[in-house]
């Protein structure tokens, strides 16, 4: 098993859409940033990454490269979700935390988790979606999350790591 987690935070801005999991939610601002500024699916993308330690969202995105201005955060989910593949595993659970003062996120909640679940090729049983206003933080203009991941060995990858041959000890 490997554990993974990540975090982030994004600036509300007006004029902007509002992305939250790979879900557009209605509401008068949006989360400024480089790409589409999905603070949820950036902080679950380093959580993949670090679970297989392979590094983090802004070594395969820099925000340098004009090539991922407006870009849809599904991409940096999908590469994360390769490395992870690639390492032999699969996602066993995902659990997050938003933490924001507006929109409400709990009429969306299932919705994030369905997309989410969908974006892994897991159930949304597997994906925990919670959500908590900045209590005392000055924060309510950023969105933050916090992601923790599970992943299991697959039975390919199992199979393929056979345990060390004993070799038998020389008498003297
Ligand atoms: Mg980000």
């Amino acid at each position: 098993m490997r554990i993974g987690f990540g975090w982030d935070s994004h600036e509300f801005k007006a004029g902007v859409p509002l992305r939250i999991g790979g879900v557009s939610l209605p509401h008068d601002k949006g989360l400024s940033g480089h790409s589409d500024g999905d603070v949820l699916l950036h902080a679950l993308t380093d959580a993949l990454l670090g679970a297989v330690a392979a590094g983090d969202i802004g070594g395969y995105f820099p925000p340098s490269d004009p090539k991922w201005k407006g870009a849809d955060s599904v991409i940096f989910v999908k590469e994360a979700l390769k490395q992870v593949r690639r390492a032999g595993y699969i996602v066993a659970n995902v659990d997050s935390t938003l933490i924001l003062a507006e929109p409400k996120i709990g009429p969306h909640s299932s919705n994030i988790q369905e997309r989410v679940a969908e974006l892994l090729g897991i159930t949304p049983g597997q994906v925990g979606i919670k959500a908590k206003t900045p209590e005392g933080l000055n924060l309510d203009n950023a969105a933050i999350a916090h992601v923790a991941v599970l992943l299991v060995v697959t039975e390919k990858e199992k199979k393929s790591r056979k345990p060390p041959i004993k070799k038998p000890r020389k008498k003297k």
